[in-house]
């Protein structure tokens, strides 16, 4: 090893001294005009301003993050999503599919393969190319078809063909991260959990319910303030407040139950 390294070093030293006297062979550049230094006086770098950190807005209080839930109980007392399914494992596949794509995309193509494969018995039997076929207009649909049939094979193989009841297990299968997981355990299963995709993301960060820098502290920032009584649909009420109001480009403050609440400093109400 130390007899390969001295002489790759020995080749670059070479290499090194040949660049050198090629260049001590060129004619010499004329010398440049000697500027006088009174004459031109380098102007002061002006020192730059510090980077403007937005300031982390004020908390919500118990009391603001209440009433805000109380709002969307009271407008829609029974959120569902927006994902078609059967069962628990058609919800789960339907919540692989649905990463980078819409719902309503997901359930176009879901509708015909789940009417013919609602078990990982029969996603198996149907094989991967058939798969491909029914979600083909979903996109990374070849990768996706790949890991439906391999999370239906590893559900018969390590949960008795059943979907799992922990975020630990659910997140052992193809294609489920802890989002997939969250959104699960939450929807078929009833569990207190919080999926944050796009949208919740933004509403926790702009209201500042739940500021964070990714999904995960956005999660825990959430399940910290909002109460218990909330937690089952609460995930449902963010996703369809950030889905039709609080939108990216332009959010419809004007019509937003919580205008009064939130801490955005750029709300248009
Ligand atoms: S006031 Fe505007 S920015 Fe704030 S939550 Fe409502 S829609 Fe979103």
């Amino acid at each position: 090893m130390a007899c390969q390294y001295t002489r790759i070093m020995a080749k670059i030293i070479r290499a090194k001294r040949v660049q050198k006297s090629r260049v001590q062979a060129l004619p010499k550049k004329p010398a440049k005009a000697v500027v006088k230094k009174s004459a031109a006086k380098p102007a002061k770098a002006s020192p730059r301003p510090a980077a403007k950190k937005s300031p982390r807005p004020k908390p919500w209080t118990p009391a603001e993050v209440h009433e805000a839930f109380s709002r969307f109980r009271s407008a829609n007392p029974g959120p569902k999503g927006e994902l078609e399914h059967l069962n628990p494992y058609t919800l789960l596949v339907a919540v692989v599919l649905s990463a980078q794509a819409t719902d309503a995309g997901v359930n176009r193509a879901t509708r015909a393969l789940f009417a013919v494969a609602d078990t990982p018995q029969k996603m198996l039997a149907l094989g991967e190319d058939t798969v491909r076929d029914y979600i083909k207009t979903i996109g990374l649909y070849r990768n996706k078809a790949k890991n439906v049939i391999a999370l239906s094979a590893k559900l018969i193989a390590d949960f008795g063909g059943e979907v799992p009841r922990t975020r630990a297990e659910i997140e052992t299968l193809p294609g489920a991260g802890r989002k997939t997981a969250n959104v699960v355990l939450n929807m078929a299963f009833g569990e207190h959990t919080m999926a944050v995709d796009t949208h919740v993301f933004r509403v926790g960060n702009r209201t500042g319910m739940a500021p964070g820098n990714n999904p995960l502290e956005v999660e825990l920032g959430l399940e910290k303030v909002i109460p218990s009584e909330f937690m089952l649909h609460a995930h449902h009420w963010l996703i369809l407040h950030g889905r039709y109001i609080c939108l990216a480009r332009k959010p419809r403050c004007d019509v937003c139950l919580i205008s009064d609440l939130c801490r955005w400093p750029e709300k248009t109400v």
